[in-house]
């Protein structure tokens, strides 16, 4: 075969403007390939010279114009009025410390959106998909990028198209190019070639990159890659990183509109007041109202939820979790139900064929793991009779042949490639001593029908070594037993058994192994092509059966008592036999004494299917229309629920599912393309440390909220009573931006980072609309707003009445506001748990650290002369330090009693209560 290097191509052309319309013989010659694809060396050559299959990559965003975005925000616009009116004003120092914390806050903004977007992309490149194609004469799967034109890739449903090409075998191929096309019904493609001038919607011959295969198989040549595909020449949409609001973010825009509205409002009504009832000078209620609008927002919010969702995530994706959708964070921490599927999620996808039965005899395979070491002995320990070595022979010869499936050895390690069920049946046939590479030139494939969930076998069509053709089939037992009449026996060919196999079937099942049923008939002399009406028509033979065991994740029984503690229910939704989902169901823990199937569940009236959804939680020979239904169901029942799927008729119910989840190792591309969630593990335990994330996510914002609150809070009211009393503000706005920016932010920050409470995976589910401030938590913004509020105002009064200095009495105002703050990070650690347990204090290094932080800050503030002349402040004497600390501790002792008098009023209630979780919902 000419392996030359195809003539060079200039890089902006597509260099086979007219595939569509050649031949595939044309092709394969043109781009000096063949149907089995090019060698490894030749790919590596190619890709040199042709560089990697990938799109150019948006310019970012100039960063100019992202800092310049920073401005949008309504909070922005009011500290810029503001700004503005204290320069007219000619009050400098506030007019500069405003501006200073529009662009600190500007640039928190900046630098947090860029990291928050640097993860997104580096998760969105981690996700990037693979494709299944020939090299050396072999199927690997390889990372799309790695693709060059000449190769040849086998295209399944679920798959996104990895580069333009040729198609030149199909099986009712079907793509969604909707993405290319504006067309919604997806296309089906053919192999015979379309006239030169065919726009390209209807070009059927060719798949191009980027759009999805929705039903269907198919092999194609590729020709052309990266910026020289369709797509390619038409992109700038790709690669696009945005951010979406999240609903949090969504209410915090809103809480924050209404907070300008009443802001305005307040300082419109204080202003006037001021002016005309206490008569202010103009500058005085300028000042006095700008004070109040600086103090009421808090101007370090949006940049620490930002901080916490972007750490979250970044944690997440530590943890082999990675968010697709943003708003998915915070809905983790309502989820009460999941729906996991079995296979590879909740069992380790370790597939080895332990027992293989024939019509007459059992036998064992020993051997671990896809390591083709092993050998196959009868199960009474004698050697196998003549016609039982026959039998054994034929049934690995299917196993081998009726599969897609590889196992390559790399450094004593055996990877396999493809489906495991599949490479546990290819390691079954490398036992019994058979040789892929030689089967295949000696049983040479023409045509396949691939694996689908909803028909539960694979069949493939061979030339056998004497020119006939014969069908290999292998799928789920039930299914074949049904399309079976006869079974191979000692005398050849004889009447099925159904009751023999069935007990088999049951037998296997019972010990927890999934079972394939392997089966064949001879096809007509000149069949080249496979349907499904062929395969039923006249009879299966069956051959054998093959129990593949594949255990629970040891790490999925403790996720799964995990689940139950924390009031989530946990599913079992799989396409698996019935007893095989029962006794694994039962071996994680799982209510086993009922399971239903997706047969049954058909029959079930839409009505009932919700109360059926509660009770049950195995469900087993489902389809993806099962998933869907029991989705809709539970939603009905009001459940917030994550779902697991890895087919591309699986995506509806991932869309549906208020948490979609998609496996990054088995799924498909569509499956990844319609979740919230892609698992790097695809194991159940990384969605419950998920939900445990968002839980600590959502607890850590509302911890931030009613941390930052009373802050602003007390500071407006003393400065709205100074102005309603007609006397001298106790804080400056200059001194109010430094405590909201400075101290405030450092002490938030830490709430960022706190780790997770004790009882987060012990409690119940947060109500999924609950508000993020529940008329408890409001309860204690007001109460600790007030009480700082009281304590800064009468600390002020006493100081300026004793000493007659506003300086000094302003610098014990802003000292006490800091000093309480930093005692009420202490309590505010936690919700609801007691300061006084020794367990409250792990993990309190970041609070501990930002006090520490902001003493330092607070005393350069205060004693730096630069800072006194900036703030106009007078140092304090220490006796003044003892008086701060001794007025302002007290709170924590407060809101530790208001914490002590809700967990009682709980534990009284819910004694009245049975089977209420002793805990308080914030
Ligand atoms: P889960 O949904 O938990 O992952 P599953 O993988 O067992 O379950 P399916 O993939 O729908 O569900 O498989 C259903 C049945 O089809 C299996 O029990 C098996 O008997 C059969 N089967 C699975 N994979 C193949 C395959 N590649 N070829 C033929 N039959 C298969």
């Amino acid at each position: 075969m000419n392996r030359s290097l195809p003539p060079e191509l200039p890089a902006d052309a597509p260099p086979l403007p007219d595939a569509h319309a050649r031949t595939p013989a044309d092709l394969f010659a043109q781009l000096a390939s063949s149907d089995v694809g090019l060698s490894a060396t030749e790919a590596y050559r190619r890709r040199i010279r042709w560089g990697e299959n990938r799109l150019p990559a948006n310019p970012p965003t100039p960063a100019w114009r992202r800092w310049l975005r920073q401005f949008h925000n309504l909070f922005i616009y009011v500290l810029l009025t503001s700004a503005l009116i204290s320069s007219l004003i000619q009050h400098w120092v506030d007019a500069g410390v405003i501006m200073a914390v529009v662009l600190i806050n500007a640039t928190i903004g900046f630098i947090q959106e860029g990291k928050a977007e640097a993860a997104l992309r580096s998760i969105l490149r981690l996700s990037k998909s693979q494709c299944l194609v020939m090299r050396d004469g072999q199927s690997f799967t390889l990372d799309s990028q790695l693709l060059v034109p000449g190769d040849v890739v086998t295209l399944q449903a679920g798959d996104r198209v990895p580069a333009d090409m040729r198609l030149f075998y199909n099986k009712s191929l079907h793509c969604d190019e909707a993405m290319l096309t504006g067309e919604s019904q997806p296309t089906e493609k053919s192999v015979d070639a379309v006239p030169l001038d065919t726009p390209l919607a209807e070009r059927r011959t060719m798949a191009y990159m980027g759009t999805m295969v929705t039903f269907g198989t198919a092999r194609g040549l590729v020709t052309h890659t990266a910026s020289r595909t369709q797509i390619g020449q038409i992109s700038e949409l790709v690669q696009q990183v945005s951010l979406p609001e999240t609903p949090l973010q969504r209410q915090l825009a809103q809480l924050a509109r209404q907070l300008t509205l009443v802001i305005l409002l307040v300082t419109a009504a204080t202003a006037v007041f001021g002016f005309l009832v206490r008569d202010y000078s103009l500058a005085a209620m300028f000042q006095g109202a700008i004070g109040i609008a600086v103090a009421a927002i808090p101007e370090g919010l949006p940049a620490i939820v930002t901080i916490t969702l972007a750490m979250g995530v970044e944690r997440m994706a530590r943890k082999h979790a990675l968010v697709r959708r943003l708003p998915a964070v915070e809905v983790l921490g309502a989820v009460d139900v999941i729906c996991s599927d079995k296979t590879g999620t909740l069992t380790a996808n370790a597939m080895t064929a332990r027992l293989l039965v024939t019509s007459t005899a059992r036998f064992t395979i020993s051997g671990e793991g896809y390591a083709p070491i092993g050998d196959i002995q009868h199960h009474h320990g004698r050697s196998p009779s003549e016609d039982e070595q026959q039998q054994l022979n034929t049934a690995c010869s299917i196993a081998l042949s009726c599969n897609d499936a590889n196992v390559t050895e790399d450094d004593g390690d055996w990877n396999i490639h493809g489906d495991p069920t599949e490479a546990a049946l290819h390691v079954l046939a490398l036992k019994q001593g058979l040789n892929a590479a030689d089967h295949a030139r000696r049983r040479p494939r023409l045509d396949t029908l691939p694996f689908e969930t909803e028909k539960r076998y694979m069949a493939s069509l061979h030339q056998t070594a004497n020119g006939a053709r014969e069908i290999a089939i292998k799928g789920a037992p039930d299914q074949l037993l049904h399309l079976c009449r006869y079974q191979w026996g000692p005398r050849g060919i004889e009447p099925l058994d159904k009751h023999y196999w069935e007990a088999e079937v049951n037998f296997l099942t019972n010990q927890g192994m999934r079972v394939l049923a392997l089966a064949n008939k001879a096809a007509a002399d000149n069949a080249s092509q496979l349907h499904h009406d062929q395969v039923a028509a006249g009879g299966l033979v069956m051959v054998a059966l093959v129990g593949i065991s594949d255990p629970p994740r040891a790490e999925a029984v403790a996720a799964i008592a995990q689940c139950q503690q924390a009031g989530i229910r946990v599913l079992m939704i799989t396409g698996d036999n019935p007893t095989t989902a029962a006794v694994i169901g039962r071996e994680l823990g799982l209510a086993a004494d009922r399971v239903v199937t997706g047969a049954e569940l058909d029959q079930v009236a839409p009505q009932d299917l919700p109360a059926l959804a509660e009770k049950v939680s195995i469900f087993a020979r489902t389809s993806p229309a099962n998933k869907l239904q029991l989705v809709q169901a539970l939603q009905a029942h009001r459940h917030t629920l994550a779902m697991t799927g890895d087919g591309v008729n699986d995506a509806p119910a991932l869309r549906q599912a208020d948490i979609g989840i998609a496996m990054g190792q088995k799924g498909t591309d569509a499956a990844r393309d319609a979740a919230a969630f892609v698992l790097t593990d695809d194991n159940f335990a990384t969605i419950v440390g998920a939900v445990a994330e968002g839980r600590r996510i959502h607890d850590n914002i509302v911890k931030s909220i009613v941390f930052i609150l009373p802050t602003s809070l007390a500071e407006a009211s003393v400065i709205l009573l100074a102005i309603l009393f007609g006397w001298l503000l106790p804080i400056t706005p200059a001194q109010i931006l430094w405590v909201n920016m400075i101290t405030a932010v450092t002490l938030t920050l830490a709430l960022a980072f706190e780790s997770p409470e004790a009882n987060l995976m012990q409690r119940p589910p947060r109500p999924r609309h609950q508000r993020l401030l529940t008329p408890r938590l409001l309860y204690r913004v007001m109460l600790v707003g007030g009480i700082g509020a009281a304590t800064i105002f009468l600390l002020f009064r006493w100081q300026l009445q004793s000493t007659g200095d506003i300086e000094l009495a302003r610098c014990v105002a802003v000292n006490a506001l800091v000093c309480f703050e930093a005692f009420y990070l202490l309590t505010a650690r936690s919700l609801h748990d007691a300061i006084w347990h020794r367990r409250y204090w792990a993990g309190s290094g970041p609070a501990l650290l930002s006090i520490a932080l902001v003493a330092v800050m607070q005393l350069a503030f205060t004693y730096w002369p630069l800072s006194q002349e900036v703030f106009s402040l007078a140092p304090l004497a220490p006796a003044h330090w003892l008086i701060l600390v001794a007025a302002t501790s007290p709170i924590l002792l407060l809101v530790e009693l208001e914490k002590a008098w809700l967990r009682h009023a709980h534990r009284r209630w819910s004694l009245h209560q049975p089977g209420v979780p002793g805990h308080v919902h914030f």
